[in-house]
């Protein structure tokens, strides 16, 4: 077998070790019961018992509160960009923060079926940073404020919860779910695509609170769009993404038995970020591409101002047993994600690459 390399792909991305091998050892045979989770009836007794604990656990480990709904959709975060605004709107307006790819997206999904104010955009700086509170132009009216938590693409992260009064606050969490604990609680809604930090592509988490379910007109909602309905169906309306739910629960386990806890994973994803950012800020071969105060924990961006400098580094960092450090196209140069399956050795790894390739063509 070839060994396994330091992946640093934005999604989908590593899984810990300890979760590929337990999937692998209860591939054949789950538990007593002949099949593998693949195999198994959504409706089957065992399968009940897998979706109810990874639920549980997700419950668990986010402090998720029993005024909150968890469903298990597919579809993407994509998916929910329609969904959001077909299951939030009451009178038709809602205020958007653009900082990023994904944030656009949503919103001009969203402006499909209602009035969007932008209430704060980044655009004009390549999104390289995040708003403060102060500049969000915040509509007291708006049937709920929508935000992408972390600018995968972009490199930056909302460092604090907006306050938006009674306006429901919406996240696009999918890639720093998991990473640092959050208060729920400040959130109206929060989903999650799962390949970045949470298992297997083909899952999106969407945690509602309870009061926001069911008001929009019944007769006119997409069946598999409808979060009520799935949360009736506890999800289960039609064939959930079991397989990726099975190991979503293997990832929680390993959060909440190797690692310790949302607390835990939050300082080990600190270390490993610092480790990266404090040698970008001690030299000026590499610059990096987010604005300092809103630097993501997940995915670091930095490019050395050459185009061809930087396919020759991606290159080279493929030779030295590291992947899919190749920056998005929207911001060329390199990124490096760091989600929670990353070792502090593959960040050590990096960061010695990186010297040695500056030394060698500075
Ligand atoms: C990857 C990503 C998406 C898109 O997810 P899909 O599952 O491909 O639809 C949306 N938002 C963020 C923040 C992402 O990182």
């Amino acid at each position: 077998m070839t060994e396994r390399i330091f992946n640093f792909s934005a999604g989908p991305s590593m899984l810990p070790v300890p979760v590929l091998e337990r999937a692998a050892a209860e591939m054949l045979n789950y538990q007593g019961s002949g099949m593998s989770v693949m195999e198994m009836s959504h409706r089957s007794k065992v399968y009940d018992s897998i979706i109810k604990s990874t639920e549980a656990s997700l419950r668990r480990v986010m402090g998720i509160p029993d005024n909150y709904k968890v469903l298990f959709l597919q579809g993407g975060a994509t998916m929910q960009f329609s969904a959001i605004p077909l299951n939030l709107m009451r009178t038709g307006k809602a205020d958007y923060a653009l900082t990023g790819n994904f944030a656009k997206n949503a919103y001009k999904e969203a402006k499909k079926f209602g009035e969007i104010h932008v209430a704060a955009s980044s655009e004009a700086d390549n999104f390289s940073y995040i708003p403060s509170q102060a500049e969000l132009d915040l509509s007291p009216d708006a049937d709920y404020f929508y935000h992408c938590a972390n600018n995968t693409i972009f490199g930056t992260e909302w460092k604090y919860c907006p306050e938006t009064g009674s306006v429901p606050v919406v996240a696009d969490m999918s890639s720093n779910i998991l990473s640092k604990p959050i208060d729920v609680s400040k959130y109206g809604v929060i989903m999650a695509g799962a390949q970045k930090n949470m298992g297997p592509a083909g899952l999106t988490v969407v945690i509602v609170r309870d009061d926001l379910l069911g008001y929009y007109p019944q007769d006119k909602m997409p069946v598999l769009l409808d979060w009520k309905l799935m949360a009736d169906k506890e999800s289960m309306y039609n064939t959930p993404p079991t397989y990726a739910i099975y190991v979503l629960g293997l990832v929680l386990d390993w959060i909440e038995n190797e690692i310790g806890g949302l607390t835990e994973m939050q300082k080990r994803n600190e270390v490993k970020a610092k480790l990266l950012y404090d040698y970008l800020d001690s030299q000026s071969f590499y610059q990096p591409a987010a604005r300092a105060d809103s630097r993501s924990m997940m995915n670091v961006t930095f490019r050395t101002g050459d185009a061809d400098l930087d396919a020759k580094f991606v290159k080279a960092s493929i030779e030295n047993g590291m992947s899919n450090l190749k920056g998005h196209r929207s911001v060329g140069g390199m990124r490096a994600s760091i989600y929670n399956a990353m070792p502090y050795e593959g960040v050590e790894k990096l960061v010695d690459f990186m010297q040695k390739f500056a030394k060698e063509n500075g």
